[in-house]
């Protein structure tokens, strides 16, 4: 006979654990009780030794779906004399700590919605303790109906009895709901049948655009095997170019598109269902969708979508959202500001309460690489050794993000988007209210850019709390030496677009020895003058401009005159930058004559896409100046342009160059063999990623690169949050 005391911490309210726990007492003839405390769930069992260790192990290996252990505690107390096992109600004011994402709709409720003779048949928001949306419907905490956009919908005698009945698979599932009490579909359009699904499934089918509201936000959809209807999706969007993601029926029609390895098969059914980047069958295939080799699948992740899907197998998914501001997520706002895009709108009546876009990764060495991290795992919890308390991290500007402290954990936004609009700014302190309320924190500290005149640093500056600038690259750093829980020093290759570094220059290419408290420059590139500072981000004709100019090559870019009177606004009007962003723009231009990118990202993202493997590389170049070995890139575009071989080989020859010349740099000024971290949105290349960390390994460095957050500036708040916690020790 024992009588265990058991801990449990994590995600364990809300996700049907105490129901879980108490089937679970019953079948091992186990006594005593379970309850919510402010940690997560106590639980005392009693009976014989054997059935306790079963009751223990299946309670690790059979938890819900939902739920995530962090922690648990056992504890031998003294034998106590129980009738039965019970599930006793919470002390009041007990909240739970962590909330569960979004997950997508599981088995049980999938095969209910499609059984005919099922009360919920064809029901597009069917949902259980073990799926349904979660903190896209969460308002406040506890995480109750009441506390939840579902507050709107008074639960009938069926559902409230599933509700209260804790032998069923609805026991306290706060978004439960049928066709007699829950949220309905509602259609606008010209299609004049009765059922608003069949309605959205004939206009999708004729090849017209319909704004379809989901999880987290609403999406633009159409029929991604019409090419007449993507072009049309493209011009209304006034998105030329960027790739969009396709929502495919399920595994087998995904395969029809693109190769998909067991590992991407494994994320794409998962139930956080993040749209996985995956190589197309065909390179030059689908080049509407994406210009790529690659494409952006997804399978469907609410009711409605496998409802939508079973007819149209496969739709373009693309967020619904005008230039730079957030998903739009409100049905009167969409009607108004998507009429002249979407010829329909399939909307429903539950609100979104928190807004959430689509997670996007890309499998790397089998494991998974963010791009964008959001729904289905928003909000983002990581466990950390160190104490976080109190701390509040701002992050960058392009790609914000927040990241709050509480004890030992850090809680990440969702992606927040462009920090350039009124309404991106409106997300952000809206999400970032929400998350003090839900996780109860009062940051006493904060963190944010050092770049003056980011958004996210003039709200730093605004709150009434001490705030701690700290420089960009050594935030991405410090964000991956964390997720690593590296203590320092280490051997930073933070490449990305653009970052105030400490000469007040822009910086993109470093090279940085340091630890949570500071940092050194050791290494860049020489910089490539921007002419018209932003202006060249846009038109990389004026980078490609001025790189033939430094390697003392005439190219011709521009029509005659301009290209005079750029060079001469290259010595009023221009900043130096050492972006590794720049000079992937830049030898894109120099190669395909190219002298416009439709978005910041797309021509290193052609150039890694049209390389055709070769083993060849140009020359190398380095030159020190005060302390810095700073890569000359002249001998490289000069060797690039006068080269004769094919544009596809002179393409994987300059990325080799590039490879080789972090390791030469690596082997000069890493002589401590100091761990080495890769960060910063250039590693979202993964020809660089994976070109470097294979070299690197082979000659015994030890190198991380980012699991938990993605690489880019969203990953910036986890690295300032990082450096306000070791820097207060
Ligand atoms: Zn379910
Ligand atoms: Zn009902
Ligand atoms: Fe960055």
């Amino acid at each position: 006979m024992k009588h265990l005391k058991i801990q449990v911490q994590g995600i364990v309210q809300g996700v049907g654990f105490r129901p879980f726990v108490h089937r679970l007492a019953l079948q091992n003839n186990l006594k005593g009780y379970t309850y919510n405390d402010a940690q997560g769930i106590i639980i005392h069992i009693q009976g014989n030794s054997k059935d306790t260790d079963i009751f223990l192990e299946q309670l690790k290996s059979q938890a819900p779906v939902l739920s995530k252990i962090e922690n648990l505690e056992v504890k031998e107390c003294p034998i106590e004399s129980f009738n039965d096992f019970q599930i006793k109600e919470s002390q009041n004011g007990i909240h739970q700590t962590l909330i569960s994402p979004d997950i997508a709709p599981c088995e049980d409720c999938i095969h209910e919605m499609l059984d005919p003779n099922n009360r919920r048949y064809h029901y597009p928001f069917i949902n259980c303790t073990n799926c349904g949306p979660r903190y896209s419907i969460i308002q406040d905490i506890p995480y109750d109906r009441k506390n939840t956009t579902m507050s709107d919908f008074k639960l009938c005698s069926q559902c409230d009895k599933e509700y209260h009945d804790i032998q069923d698979r609805r026991y306290h599932a706060q978004p439960n709901a049928c066709k007699e009490c829950g949220p309905k579909l509602i259609y606008v359009g010209n299609k004049q049948d009765e059922d608003e699904l069949e309605n959205a499934i004939n206009d999708l089918k004729e090849g017209k655009i319909v704004a379809i509201k989901g999880i987290g936000g609403i999406h633009l959809a159409c029929d991604a095997n019409n090419k007449q209807a993507v072009l049309r999706l493209r011009k209304r969007k006034q998105r030329e170019a960027k790739p969009f993601a396709i929502m495919a029926k399920d595994i087998q029609t995904a395969k029809e598109l693109v190769d998909i390895s067991s590992v991407e098969e494994s994320f794409l059914i998962s139930k956080e269902r993040p749209i996985v980047l995956c190589k197309k069958k065909a390179p030059n295939s689908y080049i509407e969708l994406s210009e790529n080799k690659e494409l952006g699948i997804f399978l469907p992740y609410s009711p409605l979508h496998i409802l939508l899907l079973e007819r149209c197998p496969v739709l373009v998914m693309t967020s619904a959202n005008l230039s730079d501001t957030p998903v739009l997520i409100d049905n009167e706002e969409a009607l108004i500001k998507l009429k002249d895009i979407a010829d329909s709108f399939l909307l429903h009546d539950r609100k979104i309460e928190n807004r959430c876009d689509d997670s996007l990764i890309r499998i790397v060495n089998d494991k998974p690489y963010f791009i964008r991290k959001s729904r289905g795992y928003a909000p983002i919890v990581i466990h950390t050794p160190f104490d976080v308390d109190g701390l509040l991290a701002l992050g960058a500007h392009q790609k914000g993000s927040f990241a709050l402290g509480k004890n030992h954990h850090v809680f990440i936004s969702p992606y927040i988007g462009n920090m350039e609009t009124i309404e991106t700014m409106e997300h952000f302190t809206k999400a970032l209210d929400t998350y003090k309320r839900l996780f109860e924190i009062t940051p006493r500290q904060a963190g944010c850019d050092q770049h003056p005149d980011y958004a996210s640093t003039l709200y730093a500056q605004s709150l009434d709390i001490p705030i701690t600038k700290i420089y960009h690259h050594h935030a991405h750093m410090a964000s991956c030496m964390f997720e690593h829980e590296l203590s320092g020093p280490c051997f930073g290759i933070i490449w990305d677009g653009t970052g105030l570094g400490k000469d007040q220059t822009i910086w993109g290419a470093e090279f940085l020895i340091g630890d949570y408290q500071d940092f050194v420059r050791v290494g860049s590139i020489k910089p490539i003058d921007l002419i018209g500072n932003e202006q060249a981000i846009h038109e990389i004709g004026r980078i490609g401009l001025v790189m033939s100019m430094d390697a003392n090559i005439e190219q011709t870019f521009f029509e005659p005159t301009k290209q005079e009177i750029l060079k001469k606004i290259r010595i009023q009007n221009s900043i130096p930058a050492t972006s590794m962003g720049r000079l992937f723009d830049g030898l894109y231009s120099i190669l395909t004559k190219k002298i416009t990118q439709d978005y910041d990202g797309q021509a290193p993202m052609l150039l890694e896409s049209m390389v055709q493997p070769t083993d060849k590389r140009y020359s190398l170049k380095f030159y020190e100046k005060e302390h810095v070995r700073y890569f000359d890139w002249t001998p490289m575009v000069k060797e690039m342009i006068q080269d004769t071989d094919d544009i596809h080989i002179k393409a994987q020859k300059a990325i080799n160059t590039i490879i080789d010349m972090a390791i030469e740099q690596v082997h000069t000024l890493n002589k401590e063999y100091l761990p080495i971290v890769l960060s910063g949105g250039c590693f979202q290349n993964l020809q660089l990623l994976q070109g470097i960390y294979k070299k690197l390994i082979k000659e015994n460095y030890t190198v991380y690169w980012h699991e938990k957050v993605s690489c880019n500036d969203e990953g910036i708040a986890l690295g300032q949050l990082a450096i306000l916690s070791q820097r207060r020790k």
